[in-house]
């Protein structure tokens, strides 16, 4: 399915697929570059917050930290 997200900074509609109704995760404006955080509850956008590049990268560590210790 097919999610659209309105960007709180620009306004711009952008969109996101998900195999599924629960999402939480980062998403980025195509229009403005602006970071959220994204909480999809059953296919309804429960929430969308400012997430900074800092935190963003600290995301990306973690999910690779995590497919360290998958490997082991
Ligand atoms: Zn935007």
């Amino acid at each position: 399915m097919t999610i659209k997200i309105k960007c709180p900074e620009c306004e711009n509609e952008g969109s996101i697929s998900l195999l599924d109704q629960e999402f939480t995760g980062p998403y980025r404006c195509w229009k403005c570059r602006a970071l959220y955080t994204i909480n999809i509850h059953e296919g309804e956008i429960v929430s969308i917050e400012p997430l900074s590049e800092e935190a963003l990268e600290k995301l990306k560590q973690l999910e690779e930290l995590k497919k360290k210790f998958m490997r082991q």
